[in-house]
């Protein structure tokens, strides 16, 4: 017999109608690159997200065509977020720290017609143009030096418009991965993975989002979804607080002026908010909970956060999986842990939400499951409702037959479920057969109150195969030696891991989601040898 409830489809445009209905002042807030703040409110943001899907059917973009944003964060873009998928368009967020070949090839295999961007990538946009012959118009969000600025373009329509219905199936937005090897891949996002992604990240045991909480997203709106913020802090009538540049000064402001609650970043922004403060001498401002994921963040920074009060929610995920698949939420047994026992469930990787499985599988055999003892470590997979089936334009699924997505991350996973990552699969470093987690040593350094960030790779060996090089940052104005990190390491880490070098460097390399990128170390150290 059929069911009897109403048949809607799960489509972004319905986060909006209701932040816009239930919540419509709560507000928008945007620190421009000058310093300047602008306020607007859901209400706004859908008004402009309308006055947007009248614009692009007047330039006859299509439902279905992808419209690109090469663009930080703010109010604005996020308009332009709910008004593209609202069109029934596919937003596709570019990242303007890729190179140019990359940006081109990644706008051409897309095939944008329509870009917006901010001013301060008016430069790069001037070079893809001539590479990307189907890019039509290219539309400035924050200023009308050059062509048409986005207020101007959308002031002639009345807002008076209907969004573009359909299946909840159809896709609304598309990511590309760093593409670490081979060109990147494209994830093409459907209305109702979005939706169901929102609904689990809003609960309690997740990011714990409500009319109450302030949000200020430091991740970039082109990382991986934005971690599906914009989705969730409409859903629950949160206020937003965008930043257009990651001065560690002007974040600290806004956090203060704007009562921020809720602080989405990945590690390293920590790691630069902390040496702000103690230059400064400033205090933390009042948070209340701090989302961090993208990388492994050290137990240090953890503790930290929580020795301030602070609710830590680590989450693992990939862009492949819109991109929240486990959240380090409290257990039961919770209220009974001791401090230590609280920063390490809070410094693994968490716990599945619903919506996603995990397993891990031996290393060279990915059908072979290897058993949750917190002990075995493999190759992570995942699968659900919002998990990667097939890579855009690809001819193969890029799951097996019961739709696992090998991760190409290493972890173990606890009885009671909890996930550790070791590491990525290919940033293990090979050491007489045994592998050592560079994750765990660059953790392990990071803790050092000298250290700013450590990066560790495998150099090759002609005994071991790989021993450990570990590139480290000294904090500003000290002179830690590399005997004196080592005798520390000692105490962290198996004898054997120890790095066979230490070299300091003013700075890593970084990729354009801020992570550490490790095969530009690799580059830089091609033709290192380690002592003997
Ligand atoms: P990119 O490959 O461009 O960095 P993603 O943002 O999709 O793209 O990166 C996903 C990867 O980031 C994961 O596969 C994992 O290696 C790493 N990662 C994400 N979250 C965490 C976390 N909490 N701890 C450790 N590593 C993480």
């Amino acid at each position: 017999m059929p069911g009897d409830m109403q048949d809607w489809d799960l489509r972004v445009s319905g986060l909006i109608d209701h932040a816009a209905r239930e919540h419509g002042n709560r507000e928008i807030v945007t620190r421009w690159a000058d310093g300047a703040v602008t306020r607007t409110n859901w209400a706004g943001i859908r008004r402009d997200a309308l006055k947007l899907v009248q614009a692009l059917r007047r330039i006859d973009i299509y439902p279905g065509e992808r419209v690109a944003t090469l663009a930080m964060n703010h109010g604005r873009h996020l308009a332009a977020w709910y008004g593209i998928t609202g069109a029934g368009c596919v937003l596709h967020t570019v990242n303007p720290r890729l190179f140019d070949d990359q940006l081109a090839w990644i706008v051409n295999h897309a095939e944008d017609r329509l870009l917006f961007y901010d001013a301060a990538f008016r430069p790069i946009v001037e070079r893809l143009l001539p590479l990307c012959p189907k890019l039509e118009h290219a539309i400035c969000f924050d200023s009308i030096e050059w062509g048409m600025d986005f207020d101007a373009w959308i002031a002639c329509e009345d807002g008076e418009a209907h969004w573009t219905t359909g299946c909840e199936r159809s896709p609304c937005m598309l990511c590309y991965t760093s593409g670490t090897t081979g060109q990147p891949k494209g994830v093409v996002y459907t209305h109702r993975s979005q939706v169901l992604h929102t609904l689990a990240m809003i609960a309690p045991s997740a990011l714990d989002l409500a009319p109450r909480s302030v949000v200020l997203p430091i991740v970039p709106m082109f990382h991986a979804n934005n971690w599906g913020l914009p989705w969730a802090c409409a859903a629950s009538g949160a206020k937003m607080v965008w930043s257009q540049t990651n001065d560690p000064d002007a974040l600290c402001t806004l956090m203060r002026e704007e009562g921020v609650t809720h602080v989405a970043g990945v590690p390293t922004v920590w790691f630069s908010m902390f040496e702000h403060l103690e230059r400064t001498g400033g205090e933390l401002p009042p948070i209340r909970q701090v989302l961090s994921g993208g990388a492994s963040v050290p137990a240090s920074v953890v503790e930290r956060l929580m020795r301030a009060g602070v609710r830590v929610v680590q989450a693992w995920g990939m862009t492949e999986t819109s991109p929240i698949a486990t959240v380090t939420y409290e257990p039961a047994d919770w209220d009974g842990m001791t401090f230590e026992q609280q920063v390490a469930v809070k410094s693994s990787q968490g716990r599945p939400l619903y919506g996603a499985e995990v397993r891990v599988t031996a290393l060279d055999d990915p059908n072979r499951e290897l058993p949750h003892d917190g002990d075995t470590s493999g190759a992570l997979q995942v699968r659900g409702p919002w998990t990667v089936q097939r890579y855009f334009r690809a001819e193969d699924d890029a799951v097996d037959s019961a739709q696992w997505f090998g991760t190409g991350d290493v972890a173990t996973i606890a009885p009671d479920g909890t996930l550790h990552l070791t590491d990525r699969t290919k940033d293990l470093i090979k050491s007489g057969g045994e592998w050592i987690s560079s994750v765990e040593l660059e953790n392990a350094a990071v803790g050092h109150p000298d250290v700013l960030e450590a990066a560790a790779i495998g150099i090759p060996h002609p005994k071991w195969d790989e021993r450990p090089l570990l590139a480290v940052v000294r904090k500003p104005g000290v002179t830690l030696a590399a005997a004196d990190l080592q005798n520390y390491l000692a105490g962290k880490v198996a004898r054997w891991w120890l790095p066979d070098a230490i070299e300091f460097v003013e700075e890593l390399p970084h990729t354009g989601s801020g992570k550490l990128d490790k095969k530009a170390l690799r580059r830089l150290y091609a033709d290192y040898s380690l002592p003997a």
